[in-house]
């Protein structure tokens, strides 16, 4: 396949990468969290094509993206909790898993296979912009090959997509950097898929206590849950001391490393900058030789949850 078109975040590039999707083409689009690769949700070749270019196994459910709440409600049931969830947090870095509601049109692939589908309400502008053009629902994953790092700007979706999708909307680097949190609201509580943009203690307020249901590889209801995924090339470590050779990710003041998630150890600006860091540790490796990477304790609260959980996977045995 030819090299993926770059389109810029006005009206024309715009216009054309939702000429793109309505054609059932893949094209990647900058929103708050991370980079997605979208297609149509309706059509189904569209949908098969991302699982193709991104190598995702085909039991892996994909979240939707929709312009407002109303083109919400007449894809998924929002009872129990869930109204009061989508009224306080979106649009924003928060996606909820619903039960499908009859003549929902989407293609059986995206929820694969599911009675429940994963829909979310991005913040971005230039997502906005497109889901309106597009007048579709937009599934849309990380825009990087699967089980590697997340893409968080432009230049990344290109490294790891470039010759496998029609094109590129370039909106600068994104403002969270972590995908986001996926909760599944239902009568009986809200249940915790997984860790994300949307911190656990802005969430409970709303919901009361989340129930825990994050476990690495436990269910495969959350498949964000895979125990290996974001990794790098070279093998990660999480604390400890280094060891000769290793490239260093700090974070604070104590801890200043080869690079830094956040030099003044603040978590949202480590979220923010964590995929790239390991994108930029992973070059910095192979250019050294580097037997790994090793980066310093984060604390796990707030966003610091989504990142230790991210760091994890990164780190976890390959297959
Ligand atoms: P990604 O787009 O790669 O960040 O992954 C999206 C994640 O959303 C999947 O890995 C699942 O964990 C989750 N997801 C999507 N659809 C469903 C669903 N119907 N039920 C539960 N989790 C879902
Ligand atoms: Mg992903």
């Amino acid at each position: 396949m030819p090299a993926a078109d770059l389109l810029l975040p006005d009206a024309t590039g715009i216009a054309r990468a939702a000429a793109l999707l309505r054609a059932g083409q893949l094209v990647a689009l900058p929103s708050e969290t991370v980079y997605g690769l979208a297609a149509d949700a309706t059509q189904d070749a569209a949908v098969a094509g991302i699982y193709t270019a991104k190598g995702r196994p085909e039991f892996n459910p994909l979240i939707v993206h929709l312009p407002d709440l109303a083109s919400a409600m007449a894809i998924a049931d929002f009872s129990g909790p869930a109204l009061a969830l989508a009224r306080a947090f979106w649009p924003g870095p928060m996606t909820l898993v619903l039960p499908l509601k009859p003549g929902h049109g989407l293609s059986p692939r995206v929820t694969a296979g599911l009675s429940t589908v994963a829909i979310r309400l991005p913040a971005h502008p230039v997502m906005q912009a497109v889901l309106r053009a597009t007048g579709r629902p937009l599934a849309a994953p990380s825009a990087n090959p699967s089980g590697q790092i997340s893409a968080t700007t432009a230049e990344h979706v290109r490294a790891g997509l470039g010759h496998r999708i029609a094109a590129i909307l370039d909106g600068g680097p994104t403002m969270v950097g972590v995908e986001s949190t996926i909760l599944a609201p239902s009568d009986t509580g809200t249940r915790l898929l997984r860790e994300g943009g949307l911190p656990r203690e802005a969430i409970e307020p709303v919901t009361g206590p989340l129930i825990a249901d994050t476990t690495p590889g436990a269910r495969i209801e959350a498949p964000g849950q895979l125990a290996s995924h974001y990794a790098p090339q070279t093998p990660l470590h999480l604390g400890g001391a280094p060891r000769q050779g290793e490239i260093v990710i700090g974070f604070g003041a104590n801890t200043p490393g080869d690079l830094t998630l956040s030099a003044s150890g603040d978590l949202t600006e480590a979220a923010n900058r964590l995929f790239a860091t390991l994108h930029a540790a992973d070059a910095l490796a192979q250019a050294r030789h580097a037997p790994a990477i090793r980066i310093a304790d984060i604390p796990d609260t707030g966003l610091g949850r989504a990142i230790n959980d991210r760091l994890r996977r990164a780190a976890a045995p390959r297959d």
